[in-house]
């Protein structure tokens, strides 16, 4: 007691005429009853710090008009709703003392420990940052602020606190103030606790900032949501009621509710996707609480049966969970009339990590390893902070970075050195690979992330640690347009493609070569050098080369070239006497297995060179070359299969079928059990009685495809089957 009074002594003799002198009393009801999970050593501790509080704000008014400790004594009770622990309750009650009364920061620490004083110190370094907006101006301000939180989350829980009850008592204020306060909050805040995972407050952050910048907005909005709540209350309880039967029935045991739109969320979707609010509004939420991870994956199984999935909705995070350490199954369903239902499925740990982030750390007494793995990464991610702070002095360049973390269009990644890359979100391996370097990009087989083994085409996260492993003999590959988001990847594996198409064309051009000397009993081997200078220079051509390459892709005609070879020497044409050119499928870009009809092995097949294609070949019934055939019989050659291919190869089989549910996973096991893959496949959108499936497939070739065809005539639901020509 004796050391309450000397702190008591050193506040009121430091304060300067002092009006109304502070009576010490208990401190109030309405903070000491929310503090049941303390012990009574600690809530002996959090009342003297009230009585420092009060003693130092006394005289101190809100713009409200209220006395200042109340708003301290509010901020300590949202962070005792979230458990928080003795030091950081009493780092609230003191966070605005050392910025706003002579008190200082070492006589907190005498009275209540360094810890309360190194807490109380990062609020007030947070609260002498103004930001109007994340412009370069703020950069610095806002590194400082990351840094404090770096440090200790409970400084930025207690800031988050702060900010919470100034926007809940926000209309005090000025509209310039407001409005300031309400975009900071939207802007930095608000984004700051969704990275944390608080979800709750980073929700009523949100709204409560969107009902101050566009009041009239928010209240249009707001009262819309209200009308169609009651209008849709029927529909909701018999979808809720309809849900939690069909859960029943499986034996999984779960809770079941609706969920509320966020008028801010409604507001967002509206803009982004140019909806009206109907549109918006005319889904339903809910969520499903069970109580283990298989019970997630049992519920989705039932709800699917319960109702019809809208297909591409399902997202697994339980699998994949977010940057934030958010899990859940989403998937969209279309409920009764038609609406449609989103539903969320998660186990209660899930979601008590989904509504608090890293505060369930306190919340919860929550000591799983879940918990403990947010923890880590959460840590990991301030860590980094310093870590990017450390390697570059420039604060925009700093602010860069962390924007792109706490805003979502980009993701930032580590090379096994250390160094930070930043990448468009959705960026994969390979563009790292080139983002590090063109040769590496060229070269790379396969990606590490945090140490384990990834496709290439794999998305990068936040934070990952990525290597890329290289082998020198690599090529890029075709494939990886599809999938690379950056122009340098992209650029880059264009270039390579040209050249190496360049290269494979020549070596075509050659065998093209050869067997356009055949019918004129000449060979290649027997061309001298002179012969060769000899036609490049007649031809235009830089070299034997561009010559080979331009054959390959159509841009020359062999029978041309050879015929010019061969001019000095003695040779009689026998257009009888050509062999064909044999196709391996391997040839790369030089040689393309025509798209209309996909010729297999065991077809029968035709080649077209045409200018700049390089060789096309098509089954020689295909539709689509009769005409061409006809009247352009130079571009027209002989091709057939080498009997030694052992490549897959492309074919394309409609399928009709009965409209059942799970017919397609019978197809497609079916397909499996012939030895098959399946490349593609597309459906008919079509609810009647029959439905129509396309599929692309991998065979060896006629006898393989002829296989797989017979073994899916064998399911009773599979009505007609043909081998697409078109
Ligand atoms: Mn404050």
């Amino acid at each position: 007691m004796s050391l309450l009074g000397v702190m008591r002594g050193v506040v009121s003799s430091v304060r300067s005429g002092g009006s109304s002198a502070s009576l010490p009393g208990p401190a109030p009801e309405e903070l000491t009853q929310v503090l049941g999970y303390l012990k009574p050593k600690d809530v002996q501790l959090i009342e003297e710090a009230y009585e420092v509080a009060r003693a130092a704000h006394s005289g101190q008014y809100r713009q409200s008009g209220e006395p200042y400790i109340t708003h301290p004594i509010a901020v300590a009770k949202i962070l005792a709703e979230w458990h928080l622990d003795a030091q950081a309750l009493i780092a609230a009650l003191l966070h605005d003392v050392v910025e706003d009364t002579p008190t200082t920061k070492s006589e907190i620490a005498k009275k209540f420990g360094k810890p309360v004083a190194e807490l109380v110190d990062g609020v007030s370094k947070i609260d002498r940052i103004e930001f109007a907006t994340l412009q370069h101006a703020q950069a610095e301000n806002f590194r400082k602020m990351l840094l404090a939180m770096a440090r200790d989350v409970r400084v930025i829980l207690i800031k988050l606190a702060d900010r919470l009850h100034n926007m809940r008592t926000l209309g005090a204020v000025s509209p310039a103030k407001r409005r300031r306060v309400a975009r900071e909050t939207m802007e930095i805040y608000a984004p700051i606790a969704n990275r944390l995972g608080l979800n709750m407050i980073y929700h009523e952050l949100q709204e409560l900032a969107f009902s101050h910048l566009f009041p009239l907005r928010y209240r249009v909005l707001a009262k819309a949501t209200k009308a169609a709540r009651g209008n849709r209350r029927e529909m909701i309880g018999r979808t809720l009621e309809a849900i939690k039967k069909k859960l029943a029935d499986g034996g999984i045991r779960a809770s079941v509710q609706g969920r509320e739109k966020h008028v801010y969320s409604t507001y967002r979707k509206m803009i982004e996707k140019h909806l009206s609010f109907s549109q918006v509004h005319d889904i339903f939420g809910c969520r499903v609480i069970v109580d283990d991870v298989p019970s997630c994956y049992l519920a989705l199984g039932a709800l699917h049966a319960l109702y019809k999935p809208i297909p591409g909705k399902f997202k697994d995070y339980i699998a994949i969970p977010k940057a934030n350490g958010y899990q859940s199954i989403h998937t969209d369903l279309i409920g009764p009339y038609g609406v449609p239902v989103e539903v969320q499925i998660r186990t209660e740990q899930m979601h008590r990590l989904a509504e608090s982030g890293v505060a369930s750390h306190w919340m919860y007494k929550d000591d799983s390893e879940k918990l403990s793995e947010l923890q880590k990464q959460t840590h990991r991610w301030l860590q980094s902070l310093l870590e990017i702070q450390n390697q570059s002095g420039d604060p925009a360049e700093f602010l860069e970075h962390v924007k792109v973390d706490l805003f979502p269009d980009e993701v930032y990644v580590f090379t096994p050195k250390g160094k930070i890359l930043s990448l468009p979100r959705g960026a994969t391996a390979v563009d790292f690979a080139y983002a590090v370097h063109t040769d590496i990009g060229n070269r790379c087989v396969a990606a590490k992330v945090n140490g384990e083994l990834v496709p290439l085409r794999s998305e990068l996260r936040n934070g990952d640690r990525v290597e890329i492993i290289t082998a020198s003999h690599a090529k890029p590959n075709p494939g990886w347009l599809q999938y690379v988001r950056t122009g340098k990847a992209r650029s880059n594996i264009r270039h390579f493609l040209k050249t190496m198409q360049y290269e494979e064309s020549a070596s075509l051009g050659e065998r093209l070569l050869e067997q356009a000397l055949k019918p004129f009993k000449g060979s290649l081997a027997e061309i001298d050098e002179a012969g060769w200078e000899r036609v490049v220079r007649d031809s235009g051509a830089r070299s034997r080369h561009e010559i080979l390459a331009d054959i390959g892709l159509g841009k020359r005609l062999p029978a041309v070239v050879a015929r010019r070879l061969l001019r000095n020497t003695e040779h009689r044409d026998d257009p009888r006497g050509g062999g064909s050119v044999t196709i391996r499928g391997t040839e790369g870009m030089a040689v393309q297995l025509a798209t209309c009809c996909r010729p297999i092995p065991g077809d029968s097949i035709v080649g077209s060179i045409k200018k700049g294609q390089g060789l096309v070949v098509h089954a020689s019934d295909c539709g689509s070359i009769a005409r061409s055939r006809r009247n352009e019989p130079e571009q027209w050659i002989d091709v057939e299969w080498d009997p030694r291919t052992t490549k897959l190869f492309q074919a394309a089989i409609h399928v009709m079928v009965e409209n059942q549910r799970g017919v397609l996973a019978r197809v497609a096991s079916e397909v499996a059990e012939a030895g098959s893959n399946i490349d593609a496949i597309t459906m008919e959108e079509d609810r009647s009685m029959f439905t129509t499936m396309h599929f692309v497939l991998e065979v060896a070739n006629r006898q393989h495809l002829a296989r797989v065809m017979r073994a899916l005539r064998r399911l009773r639901e599979v009505k007609k089957i043909s081998r697409a020509r078109e």
